[in-house]
């Protein structure tokens, strides 16, 4: 047994895209954003399973990214939404890719006829053009744009109106092309949290579901609409116990001897540890799930081990494993939880998992 891997449904993740798919409804198409090795649920087996389920669109941050989906044979249309342009010309030819503009300084670097999404800042003030209606028809002219998106920068809080303005920031440019005669065939802003939360005036005919096509949806701040998914994580994390002991009252355990038995304890080491993505901010917070129990993380994460209570769990023993996110029965850890110990956000344990923990298709 390996010290510590991921087991990743693809049903489960068939199941969220068909979830989703149900409640955006017709007329309105699915761009799942596969970006970051699919929240390091492995992009090539998750794209396979998504153009498998119809997806004509996916989407990814960088030229590698897609790249890496082509070479695995991914037919789909690819949109590169946060590369530069002028990143490996060859590979963004080569691999068809369908760039994301932020700057209208850029089109001059297209190749004729060339599609491709321009993206508008509406109010997030990180990627997108802020250029004016006049500017971008101006600038647009005689070029294949295909696409017109943005992204929402709060759309979980619906205690601000920033989301709101933002898409009647967009309305305004897509209104201006409009009347100039520009029309671009794919309308986009949505992400996860405005479907989730039924914003149905921002679906258009295109959204971007990355979150929730791996199970999770956000918590809502202010007065949430009515929730409209029902999904389900695809991803579990297990490590093995490599060595169980008993310790005396009074025993340190770990760097910096951060915790100390109150009590006769016994213990074990895991084979999972901060270089492998769990958050040394978990030490002496946390908890993993131990035969089916919750088994408190004692002292601090290091680099591969982390040393666990086994007290509650005395049939566990070296070589069996434990959950670090996952169910055991009745018990259950996702990665909302473990980043609520951790002081982050889920999106940064899911992507946070390293490289080296092996996956599993299950
Ligand atoms: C990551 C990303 C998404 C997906 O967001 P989720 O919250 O994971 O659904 C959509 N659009 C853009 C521009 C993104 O960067």
């Amino acid at each position: 047994m390996p010290r510590t891997w991921l087991e990743v449904s693809l049903d489960r993740i068939s199941l969220n895209y068909r979830q989703i798919r149900r409640v955006a409804g017709s007329g309105v198409d699915l761009m799942p954003v596969v970006k970051a090795d699919a929240y390091r649920h492995g992009a090539t087996a998750v794209a396979q399973t998504l153009e498998h389920e119809g997806a004509q669109w996916l989407a990814v941050s960088n030229v590698e990214e897609g790249k890496a989906l082509r070479e695995a044979g991914i037919r789909a249309r690819i949109l590169v939404m946060a590369d530069r342009i002028d990143s490996d010309p060859r590979a963004w030819r080569e691999s068809r890719l369908t760039p994301v503009i932020h700057d209208l300084a850029d089109l001059s670097q297209l190749s004729p006829g060339q599609p491709y999404h321009l993206k508008i800042d509406s109010g997030m003030g990180r990627l997108g053009t802020r250029a004016s209606v006049a500017e971008i028809v101006e600038r647009t002219r005689g070029t294949n744009i295909e696409g017109l998106m943005t992204h929402f920068a709060s759309s979980a809080n619906f205690g601000s109106d920033q989301t709101q303005r933002q898409h009647e920031r967009f309305e305004q440019i897509r209104l201006g092309l409009d009347e100039a005669g520009l029309r671009p065939r794919w309308l986009h802003e949505a992400s996860t949290n405005p479907l989730h939360f039924g914003q149905q005036h921002t679906w258009r005919n295109l959204v971007r579901p990355g979150y929730a096509i791996y199970g999770y949806v956000s918590r809502a701040a202010g007065k949430a609409p009515d929730e409209m998914l029902d999904v389900a994580p695809a991803l579990s994390w297990k490590a093995t116990i490599l060595l169980v002991k008993e310790i005396e009252a009074g025993s340190p355990v770990g760097y910096g001897a951060q915790y100390v038995a109150p009590r006769p304890m016994r213990i074990g080491s895991i084979g999972a540890g901060y270089a492998d993505g769990l958050p040394h901010r978990l030490g002496n917070r946390g908890q993993v799930i131990a035969a089916g129990r919750l088994a408190p993380i004692l002292g601090a994460v290091s680099m591969d081990v982390t040393t666990i209570d086994l007290s509650e769990s005395p049939e566990l023993k070296a070589g069996d494993a434990v959950t670090l996110l996952g169910r055991e029965g009745e018990v259950s850890i996702d990665a909302r939880q473990m980043a609520r110990e951790a002081g982050t956000i889920a999106y940064a344990i899911l992507c946070g998992i390293s490289t080296r923990v092996n996956r599993i298709y299950v």
